[in-house]
C-alpha cells in the first residue's frame, strides 16, 4: 500500500459539536489515530512564544494563522510516527479541527489522502452554546468562556470553515446527526468508517491490530 500520504477521515462541524468527543473514543480503537489542533495547541507551554500566539488567537475566537497552524499540527504528527505511536501503514488518521480554512486544506492535500469527511451536523445553535459553557466549566477553556467569544466562534466558523466543505468531493462527505448519545453518534461514525478503514488496511496482518 502507498504510504505517501496518511489515509485520513475528517472530523468536521462547528465547535462544541463533538468532534472531540468522538476523536478520543475512536481513537481507543485499534487502527485508528486521533490528532486534534485543538488538543495540541492547548498542550503548548503557555509560557514559549507559541503558547501565547495560541492564546492571543483562542481567547478572541479567531484562527490561529494558517501557516503556523499547519506546521505545529505536521510537526506534531510526525514526532508521533516517529514515535510509533501513529502508524501510518496500519492506523487511519483521525483529524479533528483540521482544516479549518480552504487554504490549510490546500496544504493539507500534500499530506493526507481524505477517505471521508464526517459532517457533524447539528441545526439547534441554542444546545451547541449550552454545550460549550458547560466543556469552558469544566475544562477551564478561555475560548468558550464567554458569550462574545463564542459568537465570534461561530462567525468564524461560517465564514472561513464551512467552505471547506465544497474543497472535498460531494461523494466523501458523510452527514451524521450529531444530537444523540455519544454511543449512537459513535455507532454511525463507526457505520460508515469501518469499511473504509477496512479497504484500506489488512487489520488481521496490520501490526496496529494488537
Ligand atoms: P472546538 O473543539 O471547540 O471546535 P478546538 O479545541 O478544536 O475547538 O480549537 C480551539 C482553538 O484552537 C480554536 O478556537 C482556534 O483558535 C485554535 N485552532 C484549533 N484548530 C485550528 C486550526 N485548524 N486552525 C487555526 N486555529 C485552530
Amino acid at each position: 500500500m502507498s504510504t505517501d500520504r496518511y489515509q485520513t477521515i475528517l472530523l468536521f462541524g462547528p465547535p462544541g459539536v463533538g468532534k472531540g468527543t468522538q476523536g478520543k473514543i475512536l481513537h481507543e480503537v485499534p487502527g485508528f489515530f486521533h490528532s486534534s489542533t485543538g488538543d495540541i495547541f492547548r498542550n503548548l507551554d503557555a509560557q514559549s512564544e507559541l503558547g501565547k500566539l495560541f492564546f492571543q488567537y483562542s481567547s478572541r475566537g479567531e484562527l490561529v494563522p494558517d501557516d503556523v497552524t499547519m506546521r505545529i499540527w505536521h510537526q506534531n504528527v510526525y514526532a508521533q510516527s516517529i514515535l510509533q505511536m501513529f502508524k501510518p501503514n496500519a492506523d487511519l488518521l483521525v483529524l479533528d479541527g483540521l482544516p479549518r480554512s480552504v487554504n490549510q486544506a490546500n496544504v493539507l492535500y500534500r499530506y493526507c489522502n481524505v477517505l471521508a469527511v464526517v459532517h457533524l451536523v447539528c441545526k439547534d445553535k441554542d444546545a451547541l452554546f449550552e454545550r460549550m459553557r458547560r466543556r469552558a466549566l469544566k475544562q477551564n477553556r478561555v475560548d468558550d468562556a464567554k458569550p462574545d467569544v463564542i459568537r465570534r466562534r461561530f462567525e468564524v466558523y461560517e465564514a472561513e470553515t464551512k467552505p471547506v466543505l465544497d474543497f472535498y468531493p460531494g461523494e466523501s462527505i458523510i452527514e451524521v446527526d450529531a444530537m444523540g448519545s455519544p454511543a449512537e453518534v459513535l455507532m454511525h461514525i463507526l457505520d460508515e468508517v469501518v469499511p473504509l478503514q477496512k479497504a484500506h488496511f489488512d487489520l488481521q496482518t496490520s501490526e496496529g491490530a494488537e
